[in-house]
């Protein structure tokens, strides 16, 4: 790889030409258009929404260095940036009016209003660039390495680097960006950021059933992304289908592999939200999060509601009734073993050797409460296990 370092390319021709695509939410072309600001390979312009954007202009006012910015040259006269993007993108949307900053006085200051002086130092402001020629791959290598600095890159945006090409701009254009309309139904089931290719990332996790990388790999030059939205809405559809109230619990439940393990299995939607507002009012589960898959999987599994268990106190003061009362009887103080016929009928338990349980079980209405506990031996407590 060859490097030239750059010391007089200014604000003034780097934003030559600049173009921002709204739509698209990144910056396009500069130095009369023979910058590529953003390569296919390049992440999302995420500045402005991890409010750095400002900063850039703050530095070059108080005279800050701005850092190095590395230029991929595949041609003659054509460049694109490699890393700086995010930098170039907030000088040319600030030149360009798209925001304000806070100035010394702290009011909102934009580019056009701004003292002569002001305008002339950032404009005049030269930038530090390194030109670098090499192979593709050679570059992109390159490339994970640097962007380490700043903010570092997500693993799902280092995959759209290195797999970059027709395949994941086509699917960039609908999972990593924020115009999309469907984005707000998505948020729903799916967390994390738009810009950050969170979106992106679960739609290739569902569909490739959590070979991301693999998927990628044998798509890359595919000219569409049918399978991949099919199979994204098909996720969420059955999903919007099944439960079709929408609670915070849901955002970022594994749905692809709930729809892989459930899906061909028949719901009645009313009967499901009916349970879903029981469960949600029920104070003795303390992890509303499962209540989905608890009720996909034929509300059985209380494991995963985590069903609140009887403190200790409540354990000591049911175990000491329980054993004066047995005691007196002349009989085991586990209610199980005292009924049996073997040699444990009228063994005593010691605390450490017995376990709490609900004498009505919690899935039937059963309390989590001193009234509705009652102690056995370990044996038949296990015995009696999850009703
Ligand atoms: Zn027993």
């Amino acid at each position: 790889m060859k490097t030239t370092l750059k010391t007089d390319i200014t604000v003034n021709d780097i934003c030559e030409g600049f173009v921002y695509n709204e739509l698209e939410g990144k910056g396009l072309f500069g130095l009369s258009g023979k910058l590529t600001i953003q390569p296919e390979y390049q992440r999302n312009y995420i500045y402005a929404e991890e409010g750095k954007e400002a900063a850039v202009i703050t530095s070059i006012l108080k005279g800050y260095p701005l850092g190095l910015i590395y230029f991929h040259k595949p041609s003659k006269d054509k460049f694109e940036v490699l890393d700086g993007q995010q930098r170039i993108t907030s000088i040319g949307r600030f030149v360009t009016d798209k925001f304000a900053i806070v100035d010394e006085n702290g009011l909102q200051q934009n580019f056009s209003g701004m003292a002569k002086d002001k305008k002339a130092k950032i404009w005049e402001t030269k930038l530090l660039i390194y030109e670098c020629e090499g192979e593709e791959s050679e570059i992109k290598d390159w490339f994970k390495t640097i962007n380490i600095a700043g903010i570092p890159l997500r693993n799902q945006e280092l995959l759209n680097a290195v797999y970059s090409g027709p395949f994941v701009t086509l699917a960039r254009e609908e999972f990593s960006n924020r115009q999309n309309a469907n984005i707000q139904k998505w948020g729903a089931y799916i967390a994390g950021s738009v810009n950050r290719q969170d979106f992106l990332e679960r739609a290739l996790e569902w569909v490739s059933r959590g070979n991301v990388e693999g998927y990628m790999t044998s798509r890359r030059k595919e000219k569409n992304i049918t399978e991949l939205k099919k199979y994204f809405n098909s996720v969420i559809d059955w999903v919007s289908g099944v439960f079709t109230d929408v609670e915070s619990e849901m955002r970022g439940l594994e749905w692809g592999r709930l729809y892989e393990e459930y899906h061909k299995k028949s719901y009645n939607p009313a009967k499901v939200s009916a349970e879903v507002h029981k469960l949600y009012g029920d104070p003795y589960i303390k992890n509303r999060r499962g209540i989905f898959e608890y009720i996909l999987g034929g509300s059985v599994d209380t494991k995963l509601l985590e069903v609140r268990v009887f403190d200790d106190a409540t354990k000591k003061s049911v175990y000491a009734t329980q054993t004066a009362k047995a005691e007196k009887k002349g009989e085991s103080n586990c209610p199980l073993c005292a009924i049996g016929r073997d040699v444990n009928k009228t063994k005593m338990w010691k605390l450490t050797e017995m376990d709490a349980d609900h004498v009505t079980a919690w899935s039937k209405g059963g309390a989590t409460s001193a009234k509705n506990c009652q102690m056995l031996c370990k044996t038949h407590n296990r015995a009696k296990g999850n009703r």
